[in-house]
């Protein structure tokens, strides 16, 4: 039986790959369990895929997964994902950045009966601009999904399978791992690790600016709906329709109002469009979420997710 899964998204990381398999070996050889690495390379141009595939002539438990292009770092997770036979999934990156040493740290972690141990990077090994965005990322994540920790997107992270059943990553959602899980009412917590200068390639995640600051925030909003609310979308959608439609009620009612006692409606017109425009919203609002509601229902009947 395996007990560890290593997961690894490989984007060009041809020469860090060698180095990165021979400091897990060290680490998981002394461990005396059953491990498999398994690679996902996400659509590399560089030569990853043949390093990969002439390690596993000598490791026969290397496992490669090759995109036919790239498709971002939670899609090469979540492939990754479904092919783990182990009962515990460490991730980390393939950029020698994570150091698989603190493995065993996470692991005590575990032990101690949490599901998911996520790395911090309390010293980090990047450049300035990098720390700032990563600084205010963390701090709008952590105050809005109110998940107290201070790394999200740490690349190293440990937790049971599980965990990885309940994830779905795609798009940008690989740096809300704790907050999917945390609202998934897993036991989530961190620890400190040894974060390591980028020596071969460059990052993928480079660029900085207000446009992907704004994608942020959109894909927080998106890992606190699909978890607080995907069971009950009527709540969020109808909790806004029904404000609305009551503000639109009280606006027509108050012109009404005003036309039954006086007569005319007092150039309250405006007054009275604003009121039809919110109603309108408002019922729509609470229409979407009884449709989401019916798909939910829909899907609930057909996928049984495990609440153990
Ligand atoms: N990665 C990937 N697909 C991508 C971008 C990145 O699989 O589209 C991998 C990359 O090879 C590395 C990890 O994700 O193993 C983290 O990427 P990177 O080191 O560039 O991010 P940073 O550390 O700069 O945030
Ligand atoms: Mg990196």
């Amino acid at each position: 039986m395996i007990s560890y899964s290593i997961v690894i998204p490989v984007k060009d990381e041809a020469e860090s790959i060698p180095t990165l398999y021979k400091e897990i070996k060290e680490v998981f050889d002394k461990l005396n369990r059953q491990y498999e690495i398994i690679f996902i390379d996400d659509g590399s141009t560089d030569k990853s895929s043949h390093i990969i595939s002439t390690l596993q002539k000598t490791d026969r438990n290397i496992n490669l997964v090759k995109f036919r292009a790239n498709f971002g770092k939670s899609k090469a997770l979540s492939a990754g994902f479904s092919e783990t036979k182990g009962e515990l999934i460490i991730i980390m990156d393939a950029d020698l950045q994570d150091d698989p040493r603190d493995v065993l740290k996470l692991l005590t972690k575990i032990d101690d009966g949490y599901d998911l141990v996520s790395g911090w990077r309390k010293n980090r090994a990047d450049s300035l601009t990098k720390r700032v965005s990563s600084y205010l990322f963390n701090r709008g994540t952590s105050f809005i999904s109110g998940v107290k920790i201070h790394d999200f997107n740490c690349g190293l992270k440990a937790f049971k399978k599980e965990v990885a059943d309940e994830l779905f990553l795609h798009g940008e959602l690989h740096r809300f791992i704790p907050v999917l899980a945390k609202k998934r009412k897993f036991k989530v917590t961190e620890i400190e690790v040894n974060n390591r200068p980028r020596k071969f390639g460059e990052s993928k995640f480079g660029k900085l600016g207000i446009a992907r600051g704004w994608k942020g925030m959109l894909d927080l909003l998106t890992a606190i709906f699909i978890t607080d609310y995907l069971d009950k979308p009527a709540h969020f959608f109808g909790a806004i329709g029904l404000s609305f439609f009551s503000i639109g009620f009280l606006m027509d009612l108050y012109v009404s109002y005003i036309k039954l006692t006086t007569g005319t409606t007092q150039g309250r017109l405006p007054l009275l469009l604003a009121g039809v425009l919110f109603i309108l919203l408002g019922i729509q609002l609470i229409s979407t979420g009884l449709i989401a509601e019916m798909m939910s229902h829909y899907l609930s009947l057909r996928k049984k997710s495990s609440l153990r």
